[in-house]
């Protein structure tokens, strides 16, 4: 990704109530984007870093990042591809069995999702009958997309495009988007382009990492310039009235670490609004989630993490022993550049997406290769960046512990397997 001219901007105000009254929690530096994966080339060329700041809205409650790097930077040339996840595969399949189920959609029913990647969503529901439209930034991955059979339109999900689209689709049943809600600055755009496309008892559906699982499992490292928001349910549910919306029912899902999936409908829709959306709320109001002082703690739990992971891996280095990273994806980078953790501890990091073989990741420039290095070289240990998918990982490479090989996994706690 060439970002050598991009130019980041800072926010003044939040971005869900426009207040002023933020402070900041937890700095994570200056750091490369997490996904500015680096050509052998391009590592003697200095790389842009931004400031990595994350706040807190004293007024409506929401976790943000000021710093903004455009979208038009970040997204349009995209490396990550969804169906490279086989569990991800599996959850959005699921996904889409159950709002066909849920909403009686039938083929007359038309959804669309908008960072809608490679169709992993779209896929499945195509394949149960329905009129899907993927929108969808990044010119490489619709492509992927399109040869699927996934129509997408290439361009970012906003009020003028959302006309566009009604002019020659209709309107939409379904808008759903998932991790892709926290990616975006305006989001007053992206409601109103909501408004436009969306039938009156259409729904409104968004995935995105809930920030009481931040919390509470020490989550830090989802934080990188693309994910611009960390959310709870009280600041969404103001944020929708301002559209004439509300939120109806929020489903817990394990994606990311702990995400939610947020259901919102026009206030004039017809559907019930389920237990669950009070459920979160008072759970949000017990853990303190519109308080300061919260994430001021979860601050100082971060540094403490930080200093008890590096203790570890300097001491196996001091022991002689060879460790290597799994997963070069963004959250890994977000871990990697704060910690300081570089080529002096990791040999190398492998992953499974071939896209990135032979690159260098961003900042530390420790080179990503293919898993099966892991079983080639059997070094002693295997710390597990993309700490998600550690169940995956391991049952992938059980040959690797059989050979005596060791898993470490960072977080929430140290766990060695
Ligand atoms: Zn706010």
């Amino acid at each position: 990704m060439n970002v050598g001219k991009c130019m980041s901007y800072l926010r003044t105000t939040c971005r869900l109530c426009k207040s002023t009254d933020m402070i900041k929690f937890l700095s994570l530096g200056k750091t490369p984007l997490a996904n500015s994966y680096l050509k052998p080339e391009e590592l003697k060329i200095p790389e842009p870093s931004y400031p990595l700041e994350t706040y807190f809205c004293q007024d409506c409650g929401l976790v943000q990042l000021l710093d903004i790097i455009p979208g038009e930077v970040l997204f349009r040339n995209y490396l990550y591809i969804s169906s490279t996840a086989p569990s991800y595969i599996e959850h959005f399949t699921k996904y889409a069995q159950d709002i066909v189920k849920r909403f009686d959609l039938t083929d007359e029913s038309f959804v669309i999702e908008f960072g809608s990647n490679d169709g992993i969503l779209l896929k499945p529901l195509k394949n149960l009958g329905i009129k899907t439209l993927g929108v969808d930034p990044a010119e490489n991955i619709a492509k992927i997309a399109e040869s699927d059979g996934i129509e997408t339109f290439v361009d970012f999900f906003t009020e003028d495009n959302a006309k566009i689209i009604l002019e020659k689709y209709g309107p939409a049943d379904i808008i759903t988007s998932a991790n892709v809600f926290a990616h975006i600055d305006d989001l007053d755009d992206v409601l109103r382009g909501v408004s436009v496309l969306l039938k009156d008892d259409g729904i409104f559906v968004a995935e995105a990492t809930y920030m009481v699982n931040m919390l509470e499992k020490k989550y830090f490292d989802l934080i990188y310039h693309e994910h611009v928001s960390y959310y709870c349910i009280r600041p969404l549910q103001r944020f929708f009235e301002k559209f004439d919306m509300e939120i109806f029912d929020v489903e817990d899902i394990s994606t990311a670490g702990g995400s939610i999936r947020v259901y919102a409908k026009r206030k004039i829709g017809k559907h019930n609004i389920t237990e669950s959306v009070s459920n979160h709320l008072a759970l949000e109001n017990r853990l303190k989630m519109d308080q300061a002082v919260t994430y001021k703690n979860y601050g100082n739990e971060i540094e403490k993490c930080k200093n008890e992971i590096m203790k570890l891996l300097l001491q196996l280095k001091d022991d002689g022993k060879t460790i290597v990273g799994y997963g070069a994806a963004a959250k890994g980078n977000t871990l990697l550049n704060y910690f300081g953790i570089g080529t002096d501890i990791l040999d190398y990091v492998v992953d499974i997406a071939e896209i990135k073989h032979g690159l260098f990741t961003p900042g530390k420039h420790i080179p990503i290769l293919p898993t099966e290095k892991i079983d080639e070289d059997n070094p002693d240990y295997v710390l597990i960046l993309a700490w998600n998918f550690a169940d995956d990982i391991m049952k992938k490479h059980e040959q690797y512990r059989t050979n005596g090989g060791k898993f470490i996994i960072p977080l929430p706690e140290i766990d060695i397997k």
